[in-house]
C-alpha cells in the first residue's frame, strides 16, 4: 500500500481540514480525500433549468441562498440569480417554514420551494408534509439526497480512489445514526468513524482509522456521541420513511445512484412540484456540468480542484462557473478560501 486514502465525506469536515490546515499536517502516506458530502454541487442541472423555466413563467420560486447562484445547463439564463436579474420570481429564504410564510401571506400566488440536503435537512422539509400544514399554492421541488449510497457506489464503482477509512458525516448520523455506517467495516473491511467537526474530532478520527489499520481490526466508531446515538432520530427517520419514496436518483456529475433519492409519496401528490409541472425528478441525464468543469470528479476524490484548469481562473467563489464553486460545503469553493491550495504547493 503506497498511501493510506482517508475520505472525508462531508463538507464540513472538509472546511476543518481546510481551514485549520490539517492536510499539511499529516505524514507522507496519508491522503485526506474529499468526498461527495456537499448536496448543492450534485444537485442535477435540469432541476436548476425547470425552476428557471417557472419562474420566468411567473411561479415564484423559493431557493435556499445555495442554490441561488448553483449553475444549469444553459448558457443564456445560467442560474436562478441571473434568472431574477432578467425579471424571474426568486427569492432567498432560509426554511420552509419561511416559504409556507410567504405563501400563506400572498395565497394567489403560485410558489415552489427547492428542497436540496442531505438527510440532515430532508426532515425539515418532511416534517410540514406529514402534518399538512402546507399551503396549497406551495409545492415542493424535492432534490434531498441520501448520503449511504453514494458511499457505496464509490467502493462499488470507483476502485482507481482506493480508500482504507471514511470520516463519515456528523450532522447526517444525527439523523439516520451511527448504525447506517456499518455496512463500510462489514462489506469493504475498512474502518469508517463518524465524526464531529472541531480539528480535534477529525485528528482523533483519523488517529482510529490508522489505529485500526495497524491492528488489521476494521471497526465502525462514533466519534461524535455527543450528538450522534447508534440508532439516531427516530421520529425523524419514521416521519421520513412516511413522507418519501427511496428512487435512484440522478447526482450531478456522477449519474444515477442506486436508492440515493426521494420522492413524495403519491399520497402527498398535491404538494409536490414534479407532479404538478410535469417535471421528470428521475431523468438520467448527460453529466451536465459547464465546459472544462471538473466537479464530477472533484466529488468523487478523483482529483483535487487544483486539478481542474479553471481553477481560481474562469472559476472563483465570487464568479462560480462550476458547482462545486458554489456552496460554503463544495470543495472547490473550500480550498480557493482556504488556501488548501495554497499550502499543498507549497509543501509545507
Ligand atoms: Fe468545476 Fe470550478 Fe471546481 Fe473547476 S474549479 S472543477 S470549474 S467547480
Amino acid at each position: 500500500m503506497d498511501h493510506v486514502g482517508i475520505m472525508d465525506f462531508c463538507g464540513t469536515h472538509e472546511w476543518t481540514i481546510t481551514h485549520y490546515g490539517l492536510r499539511s499536517l499529516m505524514p507522507d502516506p496519508i491522503r485526506l480525500i474529499a468526498g461527495p458530502g456537499c448536496p448543492v454541487c450534485i444537485t442535477p442541472a435540469h432541476y436548476v433549468d425547470e425552476l428557471i423555466k417557472l419562474c420566468m413563467d411567473g411561479v415564484h420560486v423559493l431557493t435556499y441562498g445555495d442554490t441561488y447562484r448553483l449553475p444549469g445547463s444553459s448558457d443564456k439564463v445560467r442560474s436562478l440569480a441571473h434568472a431574477k436579474s432578467l425579471g424571474g420570481k426568486v427569492t432567498i429564504v432560509y426554511s420552509v417554514l419561511d416559504a409556507i410564510k410567504r405563501a400563506k401571506a400572498n395565497p394567489n400566488e403560485e410558489f415552489v420551494f427547492f428542497a436540496v440536503g442531505f438527510e440532515t435537512t430532508a426532515p425539515s422539509t418532511a416534517s410540514p408534509v406529514y402534518r399538512e400544514v402546507i399551503p396549497r399554492n406551495l409545492k415542493l421541488l424535492i432534490a434531498h439526497r441520501l448520503t449511504p449510497p453514494i458511499i457505496r457506489y464509490l467502493f462499488d464503482n470507483v476502485p482507481e480512489v482506493s480508500l482504507q477509512g471514511v470520516i463519515a458525516p456528523g450532522h447526517v448520523s444525527t439523523i439516520i445514526g451511527a448504525s447506517a455506517w456499518e455496512f463500510i467495516p462489514r462489506e469493504y473491511n475498512v474502518s469508517a468513524v463518524v465524526a464531529g467537526f472541531e480539528p480535534m474530532d477529525v485528528l482523533i478520527a483519523i488517529y482510529l482509522i490508522i489505529k485500526d489499520l495497524i491492528d488489521g481490526k476494521p471497526k465502525l466508531h462514533n466519534e461524535y456521541g455527543r450528538a450522534v446515538s447508534y440508532e439516531g432520530n427516530l421520529m425523524a427517520k419514521t416521519m421520513l420513511n412516511e413522507v418519501f419514496e427511496v428512487i435512484d436518483a440522478p447526482w450531478r456529475g456522477i449519474g444515477v445512484v442506486r436508492s440515493s433519492g426521494y420522492v413524495l409519496k403519491d399520497k402527498f401528490r398535491v404538494y409536490d412540484a414534479a407532479f404538478e409541472y410535469g417535471i421528470d425528478l428521475t431523468k438520467d441525464v448527460d453529466l451536465a456540468l459547464p465546459k472544462g468543469c471538473r466537479c464530477g470528479e472533484v466529488v468523487l476524490g478523483k482529483v483535487e480542484p487544483t486539478q481542474c484548469p479553471l481553477f481560481m481562473k474562469v472559476c472563483t467563489p465570487r464568479n462560480p462557473y462550476g458547482p462545486c464553486m458554489v456552496s460554503i460545503e463544495g470543495t472547490c469553493r473550500i480550498w480557493a478560501e482556504h488556501g488548501g491550495y495554497v499550502i499543498k504547493n507549497l509543501n509545507i
